[in-house]
């Protein structure tokens, strides 16, 4: 199926009167994922997102339920989003990493009704990276600029039109009834050409990785490694796969709430105990966890790197500090002094 550039504004349109919609909104220089109420005001022009789309099914701040608490009893009401929503036009990078929150959140032992209710009710249609950003490294993490794992759709931009893949039952679904014309056969080789460039661009040697961050933890490395670090969170924040947070109750007289929030594993205070002692007391400890959670624990338990390659670390950080050269450094190990 194609979707003609000129008609994009009309079919988001009629999609608003069904879903909340969520896509690409320019501001400033920047794009941010925000609902839309017109078709008018997505913008498919970007590279990628400031921030993540994940902020979509697991909030920055979220309150969970409310309570009443009268003598020994409580009302509470729990607060689940059940609202069918489309976020349209994400890059397949965050599309995968929502696969990755998946093992989080939906595990064997733990099941978050916060995230699966959202993640249930929302359709993903990714937008392929024709031009992925130099910062980009998707395609050395079992994704690429046209991965399509994660998402329903995907579409693949051959000019004046989107070629339309269907990935998922739930994609076929929700393209019935949208009277879409057929790709004809040199839209499909259109569609196939721009995904053979693309994908060359995205790649990094990880071979050892994980090999190596299995014995390194007391390498002289992190020593160093660190020294550059504000531990001002913007990695960690801006990153599709990073998923730490913090409860707490927010109380007014017999009535309160219980809140989640994102927290950071680069921040002092996430694990301060309450005694005064800190297991991760200076930034060489939290650095270390950072790349140890993302590219060891997480292979551990998951299977999986914590990483989808989107680059948002490496773009955001204020001193610039580099993932894929941090990566590299790792694997070269530091001398003892
Ligand atoms: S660690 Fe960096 S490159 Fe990897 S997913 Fe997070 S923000 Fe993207
Ligand atoms: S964005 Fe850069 S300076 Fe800030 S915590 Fe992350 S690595 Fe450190």
């Amino acid at each position: 199926m194609i979707i003609k550039k000129s008609e994009l504004s009309s079919f988001l349109d009629k999609l608003t009167g069904q879903y909340q919609v969520l896509a690409p909104v320019k501001k400033g220089l920047e794009f941010y994922f925000q609902p839309i109420s017109s078709g008018v005001q997505a913008d498919l022009s970007y590279s990628n997102s400031v921030t993540a789309p994940k902020g979509i099914l697991f909030p920055q701040s979220e309150t969970l339920f409310n309570y009443d608490v009268q003598g020994e009893t409580a009302d509470m009401q729990e607060c689940l989003d059940t609202g069918k929503k489309v976020i349209f036009g994400l890059r397949p990078c965050d599309a995968k990493s929502l696969v990755l929150l998946d093992k989080v959140f939906h595990g064997e032992k733990y099941q978050d009704p916060y995230y699966l209710s959202r993640r249930a009710n929302t359709v993903l249609v990714g937008l392929g990276c024709g031009e992925p950003r130099g910062t980009c490294f998707c395609a050395s993490l079992d994704g690429g600029p046209f991965g399509t794992e994660g998402l329903d759709l995907l579409l693949v931009d051959i000019g004046d039109k989107y070629v339309v893949e269907v990935v998922s039952e739930k994609g076929a679904s929700f393209l019935t009834g949208a009277s879409l014309p057929l790709a004809g056969k040199d839209d499909r080789a259109a569609a196939a050409k721009a995904k053979e460039t693309a994908f060359q661009a995205c790649t990094i040697n990880l071979e050892g990785l994980k090999e190596k961050m299995d014995v390194n933890y007391d390498d002289p490395v992190w020593g160093f490694l660190h020294e550059k670090c504000l531990g001002c969170g913007a990695c960690t924040y801006s990153c599709p796969t990073c998923h730490c947070f913090d409860i707490l109750d927010e109380v007014k007289d017999s009535t309160g709430c219980r809140v989640r929030n994102w927290d950071a594993c680069m921040f002092p205070l996430f694990t301060l105990h309450g005694s005064g002692h800190n297991p991760r007391p200076t930034g060489k400890e939290r650095f270390r966890q950072r790349f140890m959670h993302k590219f060891k624990y997480f292979v551990d338990n998951y299977g999986a790197f914590a990483c989808v390659g989107c680059g948002r670390c490496i773009l955001n950080c204020p001193v610039n500090i580099d993932i894929r050269q941090v990566l590299a450094d790792i694997k070269a190990g530091g001398d003892e002094k």
